[in-house]
């Protein structure tokens, strides 16, 4: 006898979502996504249906409406930042509880078997799917995920403060780990939207010295009132030489002044899922003293499972604004266009 789904009474037929359907600038004259209604979807087998509470606007979802990257199923529902109740489990899902509160990120699914998953590199693997580019996310009332990959919140987390830190706060731990910063070391953050401000964060807390380089005034000063040494523009010279680097902003033409900022043997980790063309390196300025260059792909779950706790024990408490869920395609712009004091959170239900 097959098993049989469970679900809490009141899950209506319908729902509000938002879809990409013309994929172009968020800021010209054809909207890229579009609010409709449509159906709730089931959970499959393996699946748990969540309503959505909350859902944080990540620059991903940007690259997603504009066409960066284009998207992996039409129409697709982006976000992948998602806060929500367990309101019902597809046949053979034991996970999750109803009414436990969840979080969706940007990695859906991978394959495990193949040689990336077998050895602790899930990020990597080629067959991987991801939230709101292969699968819809979390701009709409309601979303499914595979339970191995969704992550138990932390209590004392609230619903708003917890939606960055599930893609700007997990991938921007993983690319801290990828910087190779030394214990007390220097780090400096090129960009400074939610992931950057997590990240300053962790590493504040942890004793090491933060600069900040972003075009924002405002971005700035938040930087600064965050606890970091020093912030200045983009493509300014460091006031000392850097340990490490992160890059957040999506713009090659950053990259030789960050390598050039670089202590001897610094690592310089580019964070983005899309970056425009790095112009041409000169080597003895920008690479020689060994110093290296390395980017950043998604995550794997032990990441997120590891970052989570710090920023439990760390108490990580993001900024950030919120945005109803009408008002999703404002709160892309703003993100597109930087200069925001922390990250943009969409509030879909209540708590
Ligand atoms: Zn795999
Ligand atoms: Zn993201």
């Amino acid at each position: 006898m097959a098993e049989q789904a469970e679900h809490v009474a009141n899950i209506p037929s319908t729902m509000r979502a938002w879809q990409v359907t013309t994929p172009g600038p968020i800021d010209g004259p054809t909207a890229p996504i579009e609010m409709v209604t449509k159906p709730v979807p089931q959970p499959g087998v393996g699946e748990t249906l969540v309503r959505v509470l909350t859902c944080g606007v990540c620059h991903t979802d940007l690259h997603v409406s504009e066409g960066d990257l284009p998207v992996h199923q039409a129409h697709v529902t982006p976000g992948h930042e998602i806060v929500g109740e367990v309101v019902a489990n597809g046949p053979a899902t034991t996970r999750f509880k109803l009414g436990e509160r969840i979080g969706i990120p940007w990695l859906r699914w991978t394959c495990g078997v193949c040689r990336y998953c077998r050895s602790g590199r899930e990020n990597l693997c080629p067959y991987s799917k991801y939230t709101g580019w292969d699968h819809d996310g979390g701009y709409a009332e309601y979303v499914t995920v595979p339970e191995g990959f969704a992550y138990r919140i932390p209590e004392r987390l609230d619903s708003v403060t917890a939606a960055p830190l599930l893609c700007a706060g997990i991938i921007g731990y993983r690319a801290f780990e990828r910087a190779n910063v030394p214990a007390g070391g220097r780090l400096g953050l090129y960009g400074f939207g939610g992931s950057a401000h997590i990240t300053a964060h962790i590493a504040i807390a942890q004793g090491i010295e933060v600069h900040v380089f972003t075009r924002g005034k405002d971005a700035q000063k938040f930087g600064l009132k965050l606890g970091a040494a020093s912030a200045q523009g983009a493509y300014d010279k460091s006031p000392v030489k850097l340990d490490s680097a992160i890059m957040f902003a999506p713009v090659g033409d950053m990259v030789p002044n960050e390598l050039a900022n670089l202590a001897k043997g610094g690592t310089l980790a580019l964070a983005g899922i899309h970056l425009s063309d790095i112009p041409a390196l000169n080597y003895q300025y920008h690479i020689f003293h060994e110093k290296n260059l390395t980017s950043v792909e998604s995550n794997t779950r032990r990441d997120g499972e590891t970052f989570l706790t710090l920023a439990d024990r760390l108490n990580i408490h993001p900024a950030t604004t919120p945005y109803a869920l009408d008002h999703a395609d404002e709160a892309l712009r703003v993100v597109k266009h930087g200069d925001i004091k922390g990250a943009c959170v969409l509030r879909v239900g209540n708590d």
